[in-house]
């Protein structure tokens, strides 16, 4: 990790236990039931590894690609799907798995989406929330980390591609983004 350009916001084994934290209260919310694990991509796909090893409960995974239309900072609230589930959902328990809930208007699409495919139940669990940035009123279910409206990357997170293999979750520097 190049510290010049982050700060280490929560390391890889302080990370390591909050896993196994939420991997144990998922397993007895679950208790007798079944899942479909479904992960974000591209972000989400570090924490759905370590969380699914967590879980001791029967099952499946699947994975969706979303985009918002506009930029970042200024998007629309409009999702469209990259790449789609694989397998019908009717009738399972899915618990959607994201790296971070920002301003909401990523999970309030998806989770409308799967409740119209007729699943019995739809849960988001996610590593990182940033409350103080919703535009939409989604509450996730299962939450790593409340974090303040900071840019973060590492385990799993981007900016502009990179960083995502970082073990730790940093806060970008704002020397990188200022420079690009
Ligand atoms: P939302 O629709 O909740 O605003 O968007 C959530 C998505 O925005 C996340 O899945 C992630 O891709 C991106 N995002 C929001 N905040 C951050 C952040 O601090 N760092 C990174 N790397 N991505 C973020």
């Amino acid at each position: 990790m190049n510290l010049k350009e982050v700060d280490v916001l929560f390391t890889a084994e302080e990370i390591r236990e909050k896993v196994k934290e939420l991997g144990n209260k998922i397993s007895a919310d679950y208790e007798g039931e079944s899942l479909l694990v479904v992960g974000i991509l591209k972000g989400a796909f570090v924490f759905m590894a370590d969380l699914i090893r967590e879980i001791d409960i029967p099952m499946e995974i699947d994975f969706m690609s979303v985009s918002s239309y506009g930029t970042s900072s200024e998007t629309s609230g409009e999702v469209r799907i990259m790449k789609d589930l694989d397998f019908s959902i009717e009738g399972k328990n899915v618990l959607v798995i994201e790296d971070i809930v920002d301003t909401g208007l990523t999970l309030n699409y998806i989770s409308k989406i799967l409740k119209q495919r007729g699943c019995s139940s739809v849960k988001i669990c996610c590593l990182l929330d940033k409350p103080s940035r919703r535009r939409s009123p989604v509450i996730p279910d299962y939450i790593g980390y409340t974090i303040p409206d900071n840019f973060v990357v590492g385990y799993g997170l981007d900016y502009s591609g990179r960083y995502r293999n970082y073990p730790a979750v940093c806060i970008l520097k704002p020397s990188v983004y200022n420079n690009d």
